[in-house]
């Protein structure tokens, strides 16, 4: 039992990584972006579709609440410390927030991916 879970944790951890350099989670190889977030439909190294893949808003939800922690965070701490002018945190933060979200868009999308074939999650149906 205590190296099942062992094998699961490390399965998991290399999933995660594997999810977040955007690579295929099933072999790990191949990025499954084709553009910036346009996925592929099928892995070059592997032929394993990524057709179901469907990552939804999570990623966008994610990066939201995350950023949004982050950025009003920072933007109140600054403004209680430094009282600067709305003007500077206008250049500060806006363009801060927007390459935040960017740089981890890709990550993130590619980890939840990953998450959702290693969970083998998929759409509820019902049994008739
Ligand atoms: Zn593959």
């Amino acid at each position: 039992m205590r190296e099942m879970e062992k094998n699961n944790e490390m399965s998991l951890a290399r999933i995660v990584g594997i999810g977040l350099r955007g690579k295929c989670p099933f072999c790990g190889q191949s990025s499954i972006f084709k553009g910036y977030l346009t996925l592929r439909s099928h892995c070059p190294s592997c032929g394993s579709s990524l057709e179901s893949a469907d990552p939804g808003d999570g990623p966008a939800v994610f990066i939201i609440m995350f950023l949004g922690f982050v950025i009003v965070g920072g933007v109140l701490l600054v403004e209680m410390a430094y009282q600067p002018p709305m003007w500077l945190h206008l250049v500060i933060w806006l363009p801060l927030t927007i390459i935040l979200s960017l740089v981890v868009l890709r990550p993130l999308k590619g980890l939840i991916i990953a998450l959702q074939f290693f969970n083998k999650a998929s759409e509820g149906k019902r049994d008739e």
